[in-house]
């Protein structure tokens, strides 16, 4: 840490003693220009933000959106506009933090085991580290999938399962994350809040370290889930916490020709509530405008 500071010192304008104003390094512009020439690129900008406080504050306020803007541009307009209003306005506030966004399109979360412990089946023993993605494709039609029929007005992207290793034969296990547009005004959270579904006690949201619901406790879970991730059903959750954040792990298993001739039929798991919309899409090799590559 001091050696940082004294790096910064020196690099800032001769003259200028303090980290105030827009002197040396500090310069906003000059920062974002640097990152530009940097592609943005993750571990500098981790680095850089944990320079000092001052440096922190740009970071989270500015620098942290401007590498998810660069990353994903559509992904980031889709979340920051559109007819619910937004809770993140070009150069505001997002839920949760441009960090905790920008941390949750490009790192898998892994798997630490201890999850809901609902009997989903998750051996709790097996930790299976989180990493930064190579490429990641988050949909919006992917997430429809894992919005319950009575939410399907919600927005949310999902990425595809990143495959872990599992010591059980024949499955690994899937780890997927995503996020909802506007979570606080979402019919997701509002039907949390009034059925009074309970925070989980133990397991925090990998992305920004909130308290979660989870999905299966909560009942949310539709069929088009499993299918969607080519897993089983009752072989899946997924967490979602206070802003929004969705992370959650699958068994997978290996894809028969009869799954394939199943996934074609497309339809939606619940039997109550209202008519399926979409079915466009199917297939998690498929891809569509609406799908967003993070790399
Ligand atoms: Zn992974
Ligand atoms: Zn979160």
């Amino acid at each position: 840490m001091d050696n940082n500071t004294k790096r910064v010192r020196r690099t800032s304008r001769p003259g200028s003693d303090s980290f105030g104003g827009d002197s040396g390094i500090l310069n906003e512009r000059v920062l974002v220009l640097v990152f530009e020439s940097l592609k943005w690129d993750l571990h500098t900008l981790t680095a850089v933000a944990a320079v000092n406080r001052k440096l922190a504050a740009v970071a989270a306020r500015l620098l942290w959106r401007e590498l998810c803007l660069y990353r994903a541009p559509r992904m980031l307009a889709t979340l920051t506009s559109g007819s619910i209003p937004s809770t993140a306005a070009p150069g505001g506030r997002i839920d949760g933090g441009w960090k905790a966004l920008a941390k949750l399109m490009l790192f898998c979360c892994g798997y630490r085991g201890g999850g809901g412990g609902d009997g989903t089946g998750f051996p709790s023993p097996s930790n299976s580290p989180g990493h930064v993605a190579k490429a990641s494709r988050f949909s919006k039609t992917s997430g429809r999938s894992f919005l319950a029929k009575k939410c399907r007005g919600d927005l949310l992207y999902v990425s595809d399962p990143c495959e872990h290793p599992a010591a059980e034969a024949g499955e690994d296990l899937g780890v997927y994350r995503g996020i909802f547009r506007g979570f606080m005004r979402s019919k997701t959270r509002a039907f949390l809040v009034k059925r009074g579904v309970r925070l989980e006690e133990k397991v925090r949201c990998p992305y920004c370290g909130a308290r979660v619901w989870s999905m299966t406790a909560a009942r949310l879970v539709p069929r088009s889930a499993a299918r969607r991730l080519g897993s089983r059903d009752g072989g899946l959750e997924y967490f979602v916490c206070i802003n929004g954040h969705l992370h959650g792990m699958c068994w997978l298993i290996p894809l028969s020709s009869s799954d394939e001739d199943r996934a074609e039929e497309e339809e939606d798991g619940e039997s109550d509530g209202d008519d399926c919309e979409g079915k466009e899409e199917n297939g998690s090799t498929s891809s569509s405008r609406e799908d967003v590559m993070v790399k």
